[in-house]
């Protein structure tokens, strides 16, 4: 199944193709346009974490990353190859929904391997000043974001859902990335948003209001955003997890520094196999 369509900053045209790979592969971008160059979804090769993630293996990059990562661990998928032929994700319509719709049609299949788990044994955080985000053991992967912005359209918004449950697709897919109209000119010189319109983000302007023609499509838009950015960002662990995660204010920066914080203390996480809380969701 492949899914065309431009990059958020680059404003290339990029084509993707999700192919299956063998279990334990976790999530790799394989640069198609660079004699099949693998990038892999780990904590290790996360180079950039301003406005997007971007990841690099030997100086070759793949950006925007964290909208099809977020759909893949949101479908339940452990393994994908990602076959992509430049070097930005497409950003589609702004939102994850695309690309669970490219998973639902190209369907999951289960493989001869018992589910490993990362599961959480103690709290870690990362906190900035008033940004925070913190994972706490949970027998469940759970998410908890409170977002707060200065402008009337958003404002405080906080949500808690489970990804464990299957939420990520009707509660979060959906919802579209979100910047600053005063922002916009400044990000066009920095060479960034060069593909950006009111066709794959909410826009919000100065006056209290937003660009897009199109309503919202959730009232907390916003916060359910973030929390797809959160999914995407912490796919770099490269298994499913068992942790509440609860972020306050934080970003793509405090996100995949969490992950790497996680990865380093090895006292704070173990790898499980198929948890009677699995078989436990299965019968419900
Ligand atoms: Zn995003």
């Amino acid at each position: 199944m492949e899914v065309a369509g431009v990059g958020l900053h680059t404003g290339n045209q990029v084509a993707v193709r999700l192919t299956p790979a063998p279990a334990f592969t976790g999530f790799v971008f394989r640069r198609t346009d660079l004699g099949d160059f693998d990038v892999p979804a780990a904590p290790h090769a996360v180079a950039r974490v301003s406005y997007a993630t971007t990841l690099m293996r030997q100086g070759v990059m793949v950006s925007t990353v964290e909208h099809l990562l977020a759909a893949l661990v949101g479908s339940g998928v452990d393994n994908c190859i990602i076959e992509i032929d430049g070097m930005e994700v497409p950003i589609l319509d702004g939102s994850a929904e695309g690309w669970v719709d490219l998973i639902e049609s190209a369907g999951v299949r289960e493989l001869e391997a018992a589910r490993q788990f990362l599961r959480i044994r103690r709290p870690v955080d990362v906190v900035e000043s008033h940004r925070s985000i913190r994972i706490v053991p949970a027998d469940e992967y759970r998410i908890s974001c409170h977002i707060d912005f200065d402008h009337p359209v958003v404002g405080s918004q906080r949500r808690s859902i489970s990804i464990t449950n299957g939420e990520f697709g009707p509660e979060l897919a959906a919802a579209r990335t979100f910047g600053f109209a005063h922002e916009v000119e400044a990000l066009r010189q920095a060479g960034l948003i060069q593909g950006g319109s009111t066709e794959n983000a909410i826009v919000l302007t100065p006056h209290g209001g937003m660009l897009n023609e199109v309503p919202l499509r959730w009232p907390d838009e916003f916060v359910r955003h973030k929390m797809i950015d959160i999914v995407g960002d912490l796919a770099l662990f490269g298994m499913p997890i068992l942790g509440h995660v609860i972020a306050d204010r934080a970003g793509h920066a405090l996100h995949t520094q969490l992950v790497a914080k996680v990865v380093r203390d090895e006292s704070a996480w173990e790898i499980v196999s198929q948890p009677v809380t699995e078989a436990a969701a299965l019968l419900s």
